[in-house]
């Protein structure tokens, strides 16, 4: 098949990364016989300093002609100036919600070669399989923001239809995979989490009868994730708590290194990203991990290409990697660790 390919490297390692998983999908398109044209633009800080704009029309209109997405990361100390006018976290807001990716798939699966690298017990970690789904274009990060003097307000607001949604593409996944759904709220205290409870009970009950649903509270779910991370699959929560959930939970897959995401709407161009950020403490030095990105390229190849055997067979890629001991400065501990490039290699070997 042919697809048009947006890459948008964005700041800090998300240049490194990107170029990593960019070689793997060459390298796929090779083996499999399709044709994957790379176009590059700018978004974030690089977009800033090219253009004032966090996200240039330009852009935004390339990822709309273009088949799928592959971001890296965005932002650095460099436009995080308190009275800055753009900084380069609306480029990747305004991206999301301007392709209407209200969902964010965040898989999570420990591999064996990186559980030396979690703080967690091993055997807490045996047989862990979760599939966060994040709310992603709405809540507090989307509401009203307002700042005086001595006091400053971020407003939290969720439709009916925006938790319809998103618990439906939770429900489809838990239906796929175990059957076995937990939705998180805080629904004790806040008004949205007590709208999101009654729309997925109902959701749930009237689409997906084969289903388990169960409700958990953010502060106990951010407990039982680390204590008993095996008895969930799918979770699916509003957008800040999925965000805290999800960095909390690449402690289980032992780094934020390893954790892709897909970003998916009702259109078929998707968005794929790591979970992790720019990462400005490493950037330019070639030992960011590049796994991540790389898995977000499966995951490109999985939902926005509709390549299964694809997906898999980079999936698999990385785990050989990893086996055959190709870890990088965040996994490697007691051994000498592989930088980006070497790291990128040790899959493209796998791939071959
Ligand atoms: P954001 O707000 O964009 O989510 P963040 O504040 O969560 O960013 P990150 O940029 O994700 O921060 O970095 C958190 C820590 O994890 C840093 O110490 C960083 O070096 C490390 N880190 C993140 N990504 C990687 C990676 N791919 N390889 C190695 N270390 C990483
Ligand atoms: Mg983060």
């Amino acid at each position: 098949m042919h697809a048009e390919i947006l890459v948008l490297p964005g700041d800090g390692i998300g240049p490194e990364v990107t170029a990593a998983a960019v070689q793997v999908l060459r390298a796929v398109a090779q083996r499999y016989g399709h044709t994957f044209a790379f176009t590059q633009g700018l978004i974030g800080g690089a977009a800033i300093d090219a253009t004032g704009d966090a996200l240039p029309a330009q852009t935004l209109a390339a990822a709309r002609g273009a088949d799928a997405v592959l971001l890296g990361a965005v932002g650095g100390p460099k436009w995080s100036d308190p009275g800055a006018r753009v900084r380069p976290e609306q480029g990747l807001l305004a991206i999301r919600k301007a392709l209407g990716l209200y969902a964010n798939l965040r898989p999570v699966r420990p591999h064996a070669a990186a559980l030396g690298a979690s703080p967690i017990k091993p055997h807490l970690l045996q047989g862990v399989d979760l599939m966060v789904v994040r709310e992603l274009t709405g809540g507090i990060y989307f509401g009203e923001k307002r700042r005086e003097a001595d006091l400053a307000r971020d407003v939290c607001t969720y439709s009916v239809a925006e938790v319809e949604r998103v618990v439906r593409r939770a429900g489809a996944l838990a239906r796929a995979r175990s059957g076995r759904l937990t939705s998180v709220d805080k629904a004790n205290v806040l008004e949205t989490s007590r709208l999101w409870r009654e729309v997925a009970t109902r959701v749930v009950r009237d689409e997906f009868p084969d289903v388990r649903l169960e409700h958990q509270l953010v502060d106990s779910m951010a407990m039982h994730l680390i204590a008993r991370p095996r008895e969930y699959d799918v979770i699916v929560t509003e957008n800040m708590f999925g965000d805290i959930l999800t960095d909390e939970a690449s402690m289980l897959a032992g780094s934020l290194g390893l954790l892709p995401s897909a970003s998916l709407g009702e259109g078929t161009v998707g968005l794929y990203e790591p979970i992790h950020g720019s990462a400005p403490d490493i950037a330019g030095r070639g030992i960011a991990n590049p796994y991540a990105t790389i898995l977000s390229a499966a995951l490109l190849l999985r939902h926005s290409l509709r390549l299964e055997d694809e997906a898999r067979c980079v999936e698999t890629a990385v785990s050989q990697a990893l086996d055959a001991g190709a870890l990088t400065a965040d996994l490697a501990h007691d051994r000498p660790p592989l930088g980006t490039t070497a790291a990128a290699h040790a899959v493209l070997e796998q791939l071959q």
